[in-house]
């Protein structure tokens, strides 16, 4: 085939993650410019092939690719990436895109090695030159862009999650289902034992559109009530700074930067955080970026796009009275 650009989807309860739009727009895009078509791999258990096929299809994608088994219910990398492997051996698709999230991140890389493709991670851009597929990705925690060009044939990458625009249903056809076989594929060598899935109101970090986060400068676990008011007035998701993790004032899920989460939302409030460059790799893609803090000289203030120089705890609440006011 060599003229597909295959998406692996991510699903959470057999529906499409954002994640998996996203990457549809991206590969709606390298494929209309190619004039190839757009796959789709679904992996799971009594997953509703029909509705997938007819929810991609009106997004863009030509065909859907079902793996579908008890064992494959939960996400294992072993059987995952045979699955992946054999399709790939199969199907000698142009570009496989993957997300840049802990499955595809855990995936990626293994199918990679195991059908000898080149992988670029974590991209933020596609280019279409001279019928080849250039990747664009940040390096040196955003301190550059650099652009990849990948030898092999199959080219694969991980997506930075809030990138592309989130693909809208259109009028096109149910893409056309294809089942593959899932009998002879590898146990996992590791089992779930359970699945605790965090309780929150919230919209997930790395999906927000809008993400607030509290760094040190918030003074303690108790103070993080105005950076959740906050958050919740605009519906978005809290974030935090390592530091603030490893006083234990707020948990590790909640991190963003080079050792937490990559977020990229609409708009990203730093509040009484310094900007680390550690910090920064992981929202410097950010659309617009507010930054609140007492110091002038914050580093935060570099890459702001509106700073406020000030006492957090006497602007924070300023803002939530005005937010809520504009609600009323
Ligand atoms: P600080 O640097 O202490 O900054 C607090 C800020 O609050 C200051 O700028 C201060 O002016 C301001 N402030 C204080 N009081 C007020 C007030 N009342 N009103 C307004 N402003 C106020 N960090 C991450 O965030 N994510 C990572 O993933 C990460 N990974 C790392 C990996 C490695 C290998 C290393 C070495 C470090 C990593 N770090 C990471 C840590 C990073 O270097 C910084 O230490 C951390 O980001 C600082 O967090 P902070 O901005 O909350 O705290």
């Amino acid at each position: 085939m060599a003229e597909t650009v295959l998406v692996v989807a991510e699903l959470a309860d057999g529906k499409p993650k954002k994640i998996t739009y996203e990457m549809l727009t991206a590969a709606r895009e390298v494929a209309d410019e190619l004039d190839y078509e757009v796959a789709v791999l679904a992996i799971g258990n009594e997953l509703d092939a029909d509705g997938l096929a007819e929810t991609f299809g009106a997004r863009g994608a030509d065909v859907l690719f079902v793996a579908d088994d008890e064992g494959l219910a939960e996400y294992a990398v072993e059987p995952y990436a045979a699955i992946l492997a054999q399709l790939i051996e199969d199907e000698e698709p142009a570009l496989v895109l993957f997300g840049f999230t802990p499955t595809g991140r855990d995936l990626a890389p293994r199918v990679a090695a195991r059908v000898k493709a080149g992988l670029a991670t974590d991209i933020t851009g596609l280019r279409v030159e001279d019928d080849d597929i250039l990747f664009i990705r940040p390096m040196y925690s955003g301190q550059a862009i650099a652009t990849v060009k990948i030898a092999s044939d199959v080219k694969m990458a991980t997506v930075r999650p809030n990138t592309w625009p989130v693909a809208q249903p259109g009028d096109g056809d149910a893409a056309d289902v294809e089942e593959l076989d899932v009998d002879d594929l590898p146990e996992p060598r590791t089992e779930v034992l359970e699945v605790e899935v965090s309780k929150s109101e919230r919209p997930e970090l790395t999906e927000a559109s809008i993400v607030v986060s509290g760094g040190r400068g918030v003074g303690g676990p108790e103070n993080f009530k105005i950076i959740e008011e906050l958050a919740d007035l605009l519906g978005a998701a809290v974030g935090t700074t390592r530091a603030v993790v490893d006083a234990g004032w707020r948990p590790y899920e909640e991190q963003v930067g080079q050792t937490g989460k990559t977020v990229s939302p609409q708009l990203y409030f730093a509040i009484g955080i310094s900007g680390a460059i550690q910090h920064i790799s992981g929202m410097r893609t950010s659309k617009y970026i507010v930054a609140i803090n007492k110091d002038p000289e914050a580093p935060i203030f570099k890459i702001a796009d509106y700073g406020i120089v000030g006492d957090l705890h006497k602007i924070v609440p300023l803002l939530i009275e005005e937010i809520k006011k504009l609600k009323e």
